[in-house]
C-alpha cells in the first residue's frame, strides 16, 4: 500500500518545518490566511494554486491529518470532520440526491441508524436493511435507485465481522458505492479499499485519538468522491477544528504500539470470559469460538479492543454486574486507554423493543467491554469479582 511501514508513515508524514525549524509540528490556530495581493487572492479563490484560504475549507493541521489518514488506509484523498457522524452524515448529503437508496446493514452505529431511519427520509433518500449473517439477502435489496453499500466490520455492539470482499464484488457488480465505517478497526488492522470499498469512514474519537480527549471524523477514499464531499463540507461548515487535528495528529504517531496492547488485552480477557461459569458467550473476532473467525482472520491484521459477552441472568444481572464495576469506567464512549463496560440493553439500547434489539445481536445479558491499556490482569480482576 505503501512505499513505508504503517508506524513509519503514521510518525513520518508531517508539515514542512517553518523558520523556527521545529521538530514536532506547532499548532496553526488561524481562521484564515493572507494572500500577497488581488491576483493571488483571485488565483486562490479560482483554486488554481493549491492553499490555505479559511479553515473551514483547510487547515495546515487538518490537512496534516487527513494526508496521513489518507496514507495509512491506501486512499487517495479525504476530509477531516468536527465528529464521526459530521463525517457520516456528511458523506451521505455530498453524494446523494431525492430519490436515491441505500442499502445498509441492520447493525450501525445508533446515530447512523437514526439518520438513515429519520432524517434522510426527509430528502426522499430510504433505506433498506439486510442482517449482518445474511449477506446472500443484499442483492434482493438493491433497486435501480440503490446508489450505497454501507456497513461497519466489526459492529457494536455485538462484534459481528461483514465480509469485506463479498461486500467489495456486491457493489462492484451493481456498480454501488462501497462505503465502510472503520471506526472499529483503526486503519492499523484493516484497510477496507483492498477489498474494493469506496469511501472509508472514521470516527476519530475512539481509537485514534485513544485517550478520550477530543471529537473527530474523518472520510476518505477516491479523489471524485472527495472532491463532493469537500465542495459540499467548504458550503457548510462540519470542518474539524485545528486543535483537535493536531491532537489527533499525534495520536496517530503511536496508534500501532497502543492497538497492539488493545488487541492483546482484549484477546486475554476474551480468553478469561470464556472459560468463566457466570458468562453464556463470548464474542471476540479472533477467538476460534466466534462465528465469523474466519472472515476476521482474513480481513483484520488482530481482532480489535472490543469483547462482548453475554452473562447469565439476563437485564438483572447485566445492570448488578455494572454496579458492582470498581476500575473500569461506565462509560458511552470506546477505544480510550481507560476500559469502559457498557450494558446495551439497559442503557444505549434500552428504546428498542426486545425484537429489534435480538435482531442486532443484543442480548438482555449482553455486555460490551472496551478493554483499554491498564495492566491486563488488573482489568481481568475487575471483571472476575464483578461475575463474582
Ligand atoms: C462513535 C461512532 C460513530 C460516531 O462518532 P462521533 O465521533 O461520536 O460522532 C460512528 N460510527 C461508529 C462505529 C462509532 O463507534
Amino acid at each position: 500500500m505503501n512505499e513505508k511501514h504503517f508506524e513509519t508513515e503514521a510518525i513520518r508524514t508531517q508539515l514542512e518545518r517553518t523558520q523556527f525549524t521545529e521538530h514536532s509540528v506547532p499548532l496553526y490556530l488561524t481562521s484564515s490566511f493572507l494572500f500577497d495581493d488581488a491576483e493571488d487572492m483571485r488565483a486562490s479563490f479560482a483554486e488554481e494554486k493549491e492553499r490555505n484560504i479559511y479553515s473551514r475549507f483547510t487547515n495546515p493541521n487538518t490537512s496534516e491529518f487527513v494526508d496521513k489518514m489518507c496514507k495509512l488506509e491506501g486512499a487517495e484523498a479525504g476530509y477531516a470532520f468536527a465528529t464521526g457522524m459530521a463525517a457520516v452524515f456528511s458523506t451521505f448529503a455530498a453524494l446523494l440526491n431525492s430519490g436515491d437508496h441505500i442499502v445498509s446493514a441492520r447493525s450501525v452505529f445508533g446515530s447512523t441508524h437514526t439518520l438513515f431511519t429519520k432524517y434522510l427520509p426527509k430528502w426522499n433518500i430510504e433505506t433498506s436493511y439486510f442482517k449482518v449473517n445474511e449477506v446472500d439477502s443484499i442483492e434482493r435489496l438493491i433497486h435501480p435507485n440503490t446508489k450505497i453499500l454501507y456497513a461497519e466490520t466489526p459492529t457494536n455492539p455485538a462484534v459481528d465481522i461483514l465480509d469485506l470482499e463479498i461486500l467489495g464484488s456486491i457493489a462492484k457488480k451493481h456498480n454501488l458505492l462501497l462505503v465502510i465505517d472503520n471506526c472499529f478497526a483503526t486503519p492499523y488492522l484493516q484497510n477496507p479499499i483492498q477489498f474494493g470499498a469506496d469511501l472509508v469512514i472514521h470516527s476519530a474519537t475512539k481509537l485514534i485519538d485513544g485517550q478520550g480527549r477530543v471529537l473527530g471524523g474523518v472520510t476518505v477514499g477516491s479523489e471524485d468522491l472527495i472532491r463532493e464531499i469537500y465542495l459540499f463540507s467548504r458550503n457548510t461548515g462540519p470542518a474539524l477544528s485545528p486543535f483537535n487535528a493536531w491532537v489527533l495528529s499525534k495520536s496517530l504517531e503511536t496508534l500501532a504500539v497502543r492497538v497492539d496492547r488493545h488487541c492483546e488485552n482484549a484477546l486475554k480477557v476474551a480468553e478469561f470470559l470464556e472459560g468463566h461459569r457466570k458468562v453464556n458467550l463470548v464474542r471476540y473476532p479472533f477467538l476460534k469460538s466466534h462465528p465469523q473467525y474466519e472472515i476476521a482472520k482474513k480481513q483484520m491484521k488482530l481482532g480489535g479492543n472490543v469483547v462482548a459477552f453475554e452473562i447469565k441472568g439476563g437485564v438483572e444481572a447485566g445492570r448488578k454486574f455494572l454496579d458492582a464495576i470498581t476500575m473500569c469506567s461506565l462509560s458511552a464512549n470506546l477505544g480510550d486507554t481507560r476500559s469502559i463496560v457498557t450494558h446495551p440493553a439497559s442503557t444505549t439500547h434500552s428504546k428498542l423493543s426486545e425484537e429489534d434489539r435480538l435482531e442486532v445481536g443484543i442480548t438482555d445479558g449482553l455486555v460490551r467491554v472496551s478493554v483499554g491499556l491498564e495492566h491486563v490482569d488488573d482489568i481481568i480482576a475487575d471483571l472476575k469479582q464483578a461475575l463474582q
